[in-house]
This record gives structure tokens, C-alpha cells and sequence, in this order.
């Protein structure tokens, strides 16, 4: 069962959490099987895509935010778009646009980068947004600092965190067609050092070059991770071997149906105020041609239908509506 550990470095500004992803992931997979609309990803998206989820679940474990954390590669190669979201109470989403052939063993930067234009956007969208209010959104290109082309994903997150968050974080993330697991370690942010006198200024960064080494030597440990143990290990087992010469303080594991699972946040409301975003007489065009509107969710792999009745009730005022028409989902 998917599960998710968080724990910290007794003694230690070091925070690290670790994510297996497995019912939760391979559901992700089905879906996009389900209906037939979609082949199914190939080996290298796949993989991204899994990463890319592993990811958005240690993310949104690690900050305290009532909302959905949405990560999306913006691609310029075969894979147009990668999105996974994760909302706060762990329920996650994902899917990816693809279009044309993909080489076997081609890398994320071919994928996603081919021609330098490819972006990853990180997004935190809170559950109650007032009006007016807008998500908080980072955008960064696909290059390291010297312009050297990032080909891991988790190298773009790790220069995304440390750029734009100042926080310095390892990770290691790795998925196959039945698991998607991913490790962070972040060295927790010096407390409210921007307001301390000079002595005491003084006093903290000695501190930090402390600081500094115990972090470099646990994000070592992690980053010695290989692809292989990180996909086949226990939690349990991993974290022993991992840091077994480090007092780690673990956390209860979260899991089940409080822990990472799939759940789609499609619904026909969402569908509808999409078609009347489209005005009327595009929907009725569509109407027109087929006789139906169909609008498919790329996450869950769900059909909705708006036959003509429906589609005019959308367009009707409350109050004003036809008699109801049965859903056909
Ligand atoms: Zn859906």
C-alpha cells in the first residue's frame, strides 16, 4: 500500500521524508489505459511521470499549506505537458500529453527540453481561494546556473528549491510501471536569522557552518541511493541502511485512506462551466456536428456527455430551466 515516513535528524536542522507510491501510482496508470482513448505511456514518460508525482507528494508532506501542490513540465518535445497534483490531504492526480514517437531509452531533457524551451512550474493552489485571489506560482526553465541543460527531474526540483526557497534539499526519485517512490532531505531554514543583532548574526553563522556539514553529510548518504534499492525497499529497510550511523526520529508512517491514494477532482459542474466558457454558439456548433458535447478528463480517463437539453440548461439562467434531463456519465 502507498505509503508516506516522514522523519528528522535527531539534534539536527535536517528534515527528510520518503514516499512509496504503489496502489496510489499504478491506478494513475490504469487510468490512463481506461476507455482506450490513450495508449499507454511509454517506458521513458512513464517514468517521468512517476518522478514527477513522487516529487509533488514529498513537496506537499513538506510545507503547511491547505491546498493542492501541482507540478507541471511544460515541455517542447514529445511530452507537451506532465502534470501531478497532490492535494493536502495526500489524494493525487496525474497525467501527461504526448505527442509522436518516442525513442526508447531517450532522457528527460530529449523528452521535455529538446529545444530549450521547456519550463517546470510549480503551483500552490489554496482549497478556499477568495475572490480574486491567485495561486502562487514559480517558474523555472530547464537549466542549471553555469546554462547546463538539467536532464532529472530532481535536479530541476532541487534548483527550484534552493533558487527560488533558499532551502537546500537532496533528492533522489525513481518509478517503474509498479512503483513511484521518491527521498528528500532538506536542511530546515535558520529561524528567523534576518532579524537577529550582529553578535548574535555572527554567532548563527558560525552555527551554520556546523549546520552545513552535518546536512552535506546526510544529503551524501541519500544521494548514494541507487535507482534499484529506492523502488525495492521497504521503508524500514531502506532508511536502516541508509543512515543507520544518524539518530533518525521517524514519524508515524501515513497510509490507507489517509495516505497517498489516487482521487480525481473532476466532476460534471467543473465540465459544464467549461462549455459555457466556450459560448453558446461554439457548444451549439458542437452539438450541431455530433449531436453531443463530449469532454474527456484526462486523469481519471471519465466521459461526460451534454446532449442539447443539457447543454441549453447550462446556458439558462436559474429559474428559467427546462425540466430536468437525466446525467449520463
Ligand atoms: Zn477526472
Amino acid at each position: 500500500m502507498s505509503s508516506l515516513h516522514r522523519f528528522l535528524f535527531e539534534g539536527l536542522p535536517v528534515r527528510g521524508a520518503l514516499v512509496r507510491l504503489t496502489d496510489a501510482w499504478t491506478e494513475v496508470l490504469a487510468r490512463r489505459a481506461q476507455g482506450g482513448a490513450h495508449p499507454p505511456y511509454a517506458p521513458a514518460v512513464r517514468d517521468l511521470l512517476g518522478e514527477l508525482t513522487a516529487a509533488a507528494c514529498l513537496m506537499q508532506a513538506n510545507i503547511k499549506f491547505n491546498g493542492s501542490l501541482v507540478l507541471q513540465v511544460h515541455g517542447d518535445g514529445p511530452v507537451r505537458l506532465a502534470v501531478a497534483e497532490v492535494g493536502s490531504d495526500l489524494s493525487l492526480r496525474a497525467t501527461a500529453t504526448v505527442t509522436g514517437d518516442i525513442d526508447p531509452g531517450v532522457g528527460f531533457a530529449d523528452l521535455v527540453n529538446r529545444n530549450n524551451q521547456g519550463r517546470c512550474a510549480i503551483t500552490l493552489d489554496p482549497r478556499d481561494r477568495l475572490p480574486g485571489q491567485q495561486a502562487y506560482q514559480g517558474v523555472v526553465p530547464l537549466f542549471g546556473d553555469r546554462g547546463e541543460r538539467l536532464d532529472r527531474v530532481s535536479l530541476v526540483l532541487q534548483h527550484y528549491m534552493l533558487q527560488s526557497e533558499q532551502l537546500d534539499t537532496c533528492l533522489v526519485l525513481a518509478a517503474d510501471a509498479e512503483v513511484a517512490a521518491g527521498l528528500l532531505v532538506q536542511r530546515l531554514p535558520v529561524q528567523g536569522a534576518g532579524n537577529l543583532e550582529s553578535e548574535r548574526l555572527r554567532q548563527a553563522q558560525e552555527d551554520a557552518i556546523g549546520r552545513d556539514e552535518d546536512y552535506r553529510r546526510i544529503a551524501l548518504l541519500a544521494s548514494s541511493l541507487q535507482r534499484d534499492e529506492l523502488l525495492r525497499l521497504d521503508a524500514d529497510t531502506l532508511l536502516r541502511r541508509l543512515f543507520w550511523q544518524e539518530d533518525v526520529r521517524r514519524f508515524d508512517p501515513v497510509t490507507g485512506p489517509q495516505g497517498p491514494r489516487f482521487r480525481c477532482r473532476c466532476s460534471r459542474e467543473r465540465v459544464g462551466r467549461m462549455i459555457v466558457g466556450l459560448g453558446r454558439s461554439e457548444a451549439q456548433d458542437i452539438l450541431g456536428e455530433r449531436g453531443v458535447v463530449e469532454v474527456g478528463c484526462d486523469f481519471c480517463g471519465l466521459q461526460y456527455r451534454f446532449d442539447a437539453i443539457d447543454v441549453e440548461r447550462l446556458f439558462t439562467p436559474p429559474g428559467d430551466a427546462p425540466p430536468a434531463n437525466q446525467p449520463v456519465h
